[in-house]
């Protein structure tokens, strides 16, 4: 062959130089499982569950170790989709079946923010946000959707639902199911007419399309949607929202994974999500995209302990689901981007679902909305290894309180962990202090021992907590009363 002219390869060279590759909007696939605990997952540690996928995810990009959801569902998914505490925007709870309230129509979700800048954008899974159809994803950015508008247990087969007459086998097997596992809450029922007395609806778009699904199939069908999704995009950049209902309970597995583990049910749910995620990895693969598409995976919340053996584990973390102990917040966090992200990192920075927004906005090529107060960061100096510091001085530990209310419970920076109380007067004041490094488990107050660190984590809790009562954001209302 003949060798190129030698001014062709000057031209290609120095193009290069003057003109670096920008890279193009990437995909985006972000994976958000339910009351998924930190220590669920074999790349953190669980040793009774095997998650090959999920695994080989973090081996090909990078892993959080300190990543923060909020203490349950709707909360999580209001700071997934807006990039701010839950608390500022008013969602910090769980809208029921026919709520009142959701995720106010004026936030914008990080959906949004990726359509205007060109995305294909779905949704599949567990909404949670709320179900009046003024408020449903469609209407906050997701051109499709199919899924559950909230969690798998709110309906008719809860087991606090008051005994029937003539109860048909599912009810049967669930108060069997509760039994069993020591559920905690057992025995003890909603009150007449109270509870989730409604079917389980299906939907795609804004319609009912099933009510009462078969739930084994559940994780099945949403991978499938996920698969035919990705291939139907040639044109256009697009965003995923796969957020399973699964391993929620009432725990439900095809018969792929039934009797599959170690760790019983709850541990054949876990292997057939990350049996999802191989498919997806898989086909991204096969389409030529892996080098395309970030891929996202997490939790939005941690183990539900009161469910017994049907509740994840939080590992070495204390505590759990409902609770700002570590252990109902920390979630796992894997990023993976073949070429972009360095394979194989793992890092302490502080982070959490509030950065996904501006993150992936910077990624897009467009940013965060600047007209109100975010309190995400950008992850991306972390994710591309160019830093291994937090984005975040502080970060705060909110639990859940009705619109207009903040329930604050403490702060952290890179290792200290005040946990504070709030007085009438509006006043923070430390109660415990843990030192996350050594004391993951939150063992030991060293609230004594270092007055001076408590003292300055207060006054930075205090302008936090300040700041928020004075800048929160309404929750939107169901237009039919
Ligand atoms: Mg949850």
């Amino acid at each position: 062959m003949k060798p190129l002219p030698v001014f062709f390869s000057l031209i290609a060279l120095s193009t290069a130089t003057l003109y670096p590759a920008t890279p193009a909007q990437p995909n985006v696939i972000v994976i958000f499982t339910d009351d998924q605990g930190y220590g669920d997952l074999g790349c953190y540690g669980a040793p009774d569950i095997e998650t090959p996928n999920i695994d080989r995810m973090a081996t090909e990009g990078v892993r959080f170790t300190s990543f923060y959801a909020a203490t349950f569902c709707g909360p999580s998914r209001a700071q997934m989709m807006t990039g701010c505490y839950a608390t500022r925007v008013g969602h910090a709870r769980n809208p029921s079946p026919n709520s009142n309230f959701g995720l106010h129509p004026n936030e914008i979700t990080v959906a949004e923010v990726l359509k205007g800048a060109g995305y294909a954008t779905m949704m599949i899974g567990k909404w949670h946000l709320g179900d009046a159809p003024e408020l449903l994803p469609t209407k906050q950015g997701f051109e499709t959707y199919f899924g559950l508008p909230f969690s798998n247990d709110m309906w008719r087969y809860h087991p606090n639902m008051p005994p029937r007459e003539n109860e048909d086998e599912l009810m049967r097997k669930t108060r069997e199911r509760a039994a069993y596992t020591g559920y905690a809450g057992q025995g003890r029922y909603y009150p007449p007419n109270g509870g989730f007395p409604n079917d389980l609806p299906l939907m795609r778009n804004d319609t009912v399309v099933e009510k009462n699904p078969d739930l084994r199939q559940l994780t099945t069908r949403y991978t499938e949607a996920a698969l035919q999704f990705i291939d139907a995009q040639r044109d256009r950049p697009f965003f995923l929202y796969l957020a399973h209902n699964m391993p929620h309970v009432p725990l439900f597995v095809s018969e792929k994974f039934a009797g599959k583990s170690k760790r019983g049910l709850y541990g054949d749910v876990v292997m057939e999500l990350d049996w999802s995620v191989g498919q997806i990895l898989a086909r991204l693969k096969k389409l030529g995209l892996d080098e395309r598409t970030l891929v996202v995976f997490t939790s939005d919340n941690g183990p539900w302990l009161g469910y017994g053996i049907d509740g994840g584990s939080a590992g070495p973390l204390r505590d759990g689901k409902g609770t700002t102990w570590e252990g109902g917040v920390r979630v796992p966090a894997i990023f993976r981007w073949p070429g972009r992200i360095p394979a194989g990192r793992r890092t302490d920075a502080v982070a959490g679902n509030i950065d996904i927004l501006p993150t992936l906005a910077r990624l897009a090529g467009t940013a965060a909305p600047k007209d109100r107060t975010i309190d995400g960061r950008d992850l991306w100096p972390v994710l591309s290894g160019e830093s291994n510091r937090s984005p975040h001085e502080h970060f705060h530990y909110l639990g859940g309180s009705a619109e207009g209310a903040v329930n604050y419970h403490g702060i952290r920076d890179d290792r200290w962990k005040l946990i504070v109380t709030v007085g009438a007067d509006g006043k923070v004041a430390g109660k415990e202090l843990y030192d996350l490094g050594p004391d993951t488990g939150e063992k030991f107050d060293r609230l004594k021992q270092h007055p001076q660190i408590a003292q300055r984590l207060a006054v930075a809790a205090q302008a936090f907590y300040d700041e928020l009562r004075a800048n929160l954001r309404p929750a939107g209302k169901r237009a039919r009363p």
